[in-house]
This record gives structure tokens, sequence and C-alpha cells, in this order.
């Protein structure tokens, strides 16, 4: 193989050595491992068909088909390995518990509510929510943070649980998607009068990937046809077996609305989180857990709720959350009360960060405030780069021309603000894995926590975006101008619908796809010339029927020798006929082509539009 040439000046190829780069970079990142002038690579890349530029960060694909050219193992650093690396480098290691065993001591379980929707889970967590609060707390008003801990007795035993406010599996399937494990236990409800629904199987596909044990909440059993032998009977299907059927799984028939059996859905969590983990944590050491939820406050600025995952959290230790860092200025519980310190499995409100992390971010907490701001920075940075390799498609030079003359590349783009980070991205992550093709393509051009600004509206003008408010509205002056410009400001407050809307849209942006369909052919018997029509085609129809005015090709000892022609005239005997069926025989005119013979086949056919699945 040649070594690729530029101007005659040979590129540094390798030899088979190993190229680290993380997700995201660009040809220059590439050039720099390898000592090699970025222009070379952009000609390198050209050569192989692919424009990009040398600062423009690039997919996987291409990073690795330019080493192979290159003579290079290239070799992709996902983003938490280069995380854990970042935290190495400042000797920070997160995700261990220190101090070994002896410093483990018993953690409450963290649970998530899934389900098709409407089937309760927002009813059932209200209703552990009232009923469950903490013994010597009750009285307590509960604030929507994001998470909160209820309480129930087991064996004479006072056990706490730490339940994740946001039902679905939405959420939890994106933070897993960034690396972080929220939930130690799911539950899955299922409402006894409606059975297993397709979310019921999305969500317990999803728990059952991340290896999360499941226990079932059969709901609505006062609803009339409630039926919760026949949900324990649908769920044995997808591995999902009662414990009185012989299997492992604890179902417990609730009541959401009234109250009923909530402590012993609370006791199965309990005792399935015994049998099933190890359920331990060093609550002596610096806190580190991840962010569950962040929004910006009015009067507080950024806040944040995260769970505490190892260690004890203090007002007045230094953070970083994600790339949001700062020194802990005051914690709430999930009563809204003041509190000085949170150990593990504990959710907290945190304020005193200087922005509004993501949901699924890490935190931990360090000794100096300057590493936290070089961790934090560092960690932007990355963002930018991947979140900017994610939203750029590529388009091969070789069909580049093509999509532009066509306009064949359909793009929508969206613009999503949301009431928290947490709802924000995983709509985000649903969105992007929606796949209705290659023709068109979603592209989220800014997402963020907070109102519908004009500053939304305004970048929605500038590139076509439709704008979705999930659980906000629009602010100030943002609804009169997005009115004036003629921009789409859509408003939702379920996940699930956004999804199907966006979806539909798409389909809808579809250029109709059509496709041949034969009608009939003919087989030329004899050819009358006329001096008025020119060739008349004395046929037999062989298949189908043959109708006036549709397409028709001739063919020719099996070769096509005439296409997109018209039957023009159709006769049999004397009379004009707008169709004639098979076995029948008649006269054909073809217009201007009068190019026929015996023994031709004038085969007709319509185009019909493709119906989309
Ligand atoms: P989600 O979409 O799963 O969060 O469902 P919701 O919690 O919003 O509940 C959907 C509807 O079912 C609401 O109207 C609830 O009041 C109702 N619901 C929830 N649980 C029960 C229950 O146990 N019994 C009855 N009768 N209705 C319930």
């Amino acid at each position: 193989m040649q070594a690729p040439s530029v101007g005659g000046v040979m590129l540094p190829r390798g030899k088979g050595e190993t190229v680290r780069l993380s997700r995201g970079a660009s040809l220059t990142d590439f050039a720099e491992k390898i000592n090699a002038n970025p222009a070379s690579l952009v000609q390198v890349m050209f050569n192989l068909g692919e424009m990009v530029t040398a600062t423009q960060s690039v997919s996987d694909e291409t990073l690795g088909l330019l080493g192979e050219e290159m003579n290079y193992v290239v070799q992709i650093v996902s983003p938490e390995e280069e995380d854990r690396e970042l935290l190495e480098s400042f000797d920070i290691e997160f995700g261990e518990d220190e101090g070994g065993e002896k410093a483990l001591m018993p953690r409450p379980p963290v649970v998530t509510v899934m389900g098709h929707v409407d089937h309760g889970k927002t009813r059932l967590l209200d209703a552990i929510r009232k009923t469950n609060v903490i013994a010597g707390e009750a009285g307590g008003i509960t604030q929507h943070i994001g998470a909160y801990q209820a309480a129930t007795e087991v064996n004479d035993e006072e056990r706490k649980l730490t339940f994740i406010d946001t039902p679905g599996h939405e959420a939890f399937t994106a933070m897993r998607a960034r690396g972080a494990k929220s939930t130690d236990i799911a539950i899955l409800v299922v409402a006894a009068n409606d059975g297993v629904m397709p979310q019921t199987v999305e969500a317990l596909n999803h728990a059952k990937a991340a290896e999360v044990p499941i226990v079932v909440a059969v709901n609505k059993i006062d609803v009339e046809g409630a039926d919760p032998t026949k949900v324990r009977g649908q769920l044995t299907e997808y591995g999902l077996v009662a414990e009185e059927y012989g299997g492992d799984t604890m179902f417990v028939d609730i009541s959401a609305k009234q109250g009923e059996n909530i402590d012993a859905l609370l006791e199965a969590v309990v005792l399935t989180a015994d049998a099933a983990l190890d359920l331990r944590a060093n609550p002596d050491q610096d806190a580190q857990g991840i962010a569950i939820e962040a929004h910006l406050d009015r009067g507080r600025g950024a806040v944040a709720t995260v769970l505490v995952q190892r260690g004890t959290l203090r007002v007045g230790d230094t953070m970083v959350v994600g790339d949001a860092y700062g020194r802990v200025r005051a914690m709430l519980d999930d009563k809204g009360e003041n509190i000085k310190e949170a150990g593990p499995a504990t959710p907290v409100l945190v304020l005193g960060l200087t922005n509004v992390p993501g949901a699924g971010d890490n935190f931990l907490v360090v000794e100096e405030d300057r590493t936290a701001r070089q961790i934090a920075e560092k960690r932007a940075a990355r963002e930018r780069n991947a979140a900017f390799a994610k939203r750029t498609r590529r388009v091969s030079l070789e069909d580049l021309d093509k999509v532009l003359k066509a306009g064949e590349v359909q793009q929508l783009n969206l613009i999503i603000k949301g009431d928290a980070s947490g709802s924000v991205e995983a709509l985000e992550s649903s969105l992007m894995q929606l796949d209705v093709g290659e023709e068109v393509d979603l592209r989220i051009l800014h997402r963020g926590v907070g109102a519908v600004t004009e500053t939304d509206i305004d970048l929605a003008t500038g590139s076509d975006a439709i704008v979705i408010g999930f659980n906000v509205r629009a602010e100030g002056r943002a609804t009169q101008m997005a009115e004036r410009e003629g921009v789409d400001v859509r408003y939702y407050s379920v996940i699930y619908q956004v999804i199907e809307e966006i979806e539909a849209a798409l389909k809808g942006m579809l250029k109709p796809e059509y496709e041949e369909v034969e009608l009939g052919t003919a087989e030329i018997r004899e050819v009358f010339r006329s001096s008025k029509l020119g060739n008349i085609a004395g046929v037999l129809i062989r298949s189908g029927e043959v109708r006036r005015n549709t397409k028709a090709r001739v063919v020719r000892d099996g070769k096509v020798v005439a296409e997109n022609l018209t039957i023009e005239g159709l006769r049999r005997f004397k009379d004009d006929v707008t169709e004639i069926r098979d076995g029948f025989e008649g006269g054909i005119n073809l217009g201007n082509y009068n190019d026929i013979k015996v023994d031709d086949v004038i085969a007709t056919y319509e185009m019909r539009e493709k119906p989309r699945g």
C-alpha cells in the first residue's frame, strides 16, 4: 500500500501504534497526536471522499477510517473513561467506597417507579409520600425536589427507602446512558384493569438491562374489572414469575388511589433489596453521588438535587457536579427543611453552585476550590466537543452534491426548554433515538432549563426550528415574538406525547415514495398501419388488464425497447373502450410511438405511493 502523500510530502504513517482520542475529537487533535499537519489530514479525508474541516469534531467512524488509512489503531475514549482519567489526574477516585469492608454501613435502597402511562406511577409516588413520611418528621410539607425518602416497618425495624420522584424509565435510562447508576430497585406499576401494555414491557426491559431487581405493583385493584391474576400471568411471559407461582418476583396488589397495601409494597421492596442486593456504603468519607435534577431558581440561583451515594455531604463542602462547582451554601431535604449534613442514599437540594448541572452528572466533594473549578472547566470543554460531534451529521462528498441539489436531507430543527435538566435530557435522548430513515434528520439546536425566552425564538426564527416547552411556558415577550415570526412553540407535560408528535412530524416530512405496479401485459399479434393514427397494435391481453391513459413500455425479446409511453387509444373491435381484461383481444395506440413489431409485449404500469411504515 502506498503511503498517502500530499503535494509530494509523505505523511507520517504509523506502524500500527495506538492513538487514543476522545469522542468528538477533530482532525487537529489527531494531527497533534501523530505530529502531522492538520491540513494534510483534511486532504486525506478528502481523498477518502469526506469533507471535514480541521477543527470540526468528527464521528467515531471517521476517526477510525482515518486511523486505518494512516496505519494507526484509533482508540476512542468514552466520556466516562475520560472522566475517570480526569479525576485520576487529580488523585481522585470516583465510585469506590474508601476504607474497605469494615467501613461499610447499610444504606436505604434507591427506588424508581416505572410502568405504562396512566397506570398510576405518579399517584403511587404521591401515596407513598403522604402516608409513609419518616417517623418523627411527620407534619413537614414535602417539597418536590426530584427525590424523597419514606419509611416502613419491616420485622419491627424502621427501614428507609429513597424514591426517585420522576416516574418512568426515560429519565432512568438517560442517566444510565451517561454511566450513572441512580437506581437499585424498580417498582413496575401495572394497572390491573389494563394489564401489560407496551411501556410496561419497555420499562421492564430497561430495568433488566440495568440489572435492577423488579417488584411488581399491581395497581387499581379497586377498579371494577381489575384482574390481578391476569397481570401475573402476562408478566410470566417476560420472565417475571410471581413468588406464589414459584418464581422470585414479588407482586403486591395495591390501590394507589385509596392508599391500600402501600406498606406491603414497601416491605416487598425492602425484602427484595435485602435478598438480591448488598446495599452498603461508607458514610465517613468525602461525599460522592449523582445529580438527579437541577434547575435555575429565580431567587436562589442554580439549585441541584443530588443523591449522596457514599460519604456524607456537609454545608461548607466544596463540590463539583458535572461542569458546575461551588461551595455548598445550604442544603434542604425533601421537606424543605435546612439540614447540615446528608449521608448515603439521602437526596438533598444543594444551593451554591455556579451553574445548572445535568441530571445524571456525578458529584464529588474535593478539598480545594481550585480543584473543583479545574475539573468543572475541563468537563465543560469536553461536553461542548461531544455535543457538537453528536449533532453533526456527516454527508459524504459523493452524495453531498446530489443531496444539496435535491434538498434530500430534510431536517427538523428543535429547541427544547424544560423545567429541570432531568426532563430535558430524558427528552433529548429519547428524541435522538427516533429513527425514521436516512432522509430526515432531527437536530436539537439548543436545549436548556427554564422558560421559553426571546432568545430561543430568535434562534428558532433564524433556523426554522420548532420550540418545545416541557412543563415551562414562554416568558416576557416571547409569545408575541413567536406569533409575529411564525415560530411554532409547543407545550407539553408528558414525554411520551412529545416523542409521538415529533415522530409523526418527521414521518410527515418524508417525501412520498412511489413504487411501480404492473397493471397488465399485451402481446402484439398484428400491426395495423393507419395514416391518421400511426401504427396500431392488434393485441391479445396476456395478464391483468390494459387501461387507457396508463403508462406503458415495449418489451422485445425480453428487453425494454421503449419506456414511458402512454396507452393513448384502446379499442375493442370498432369501439373505444377504457379497459380490456386478460384473455381478450383489442387494439392499442401508443400515440407518436410507432416502432412496434409482432411478438413485442406492451406492459402497462402505474406509480403508486408506498405507505410509510
Ligand atoms: P401515570 O401516568 O402512571 O403517572 O398515572 P397517574 O398516576 O397519573 O394515574 C393515572 C390515572 O389513574 C389518574 O387519574 C389516577 O387518579 C388514576 N389512578 C391511579 N391509581 C389508581 C388506583 O389505584 N385506583 C384508581 N381507581 N385510579 C387510580
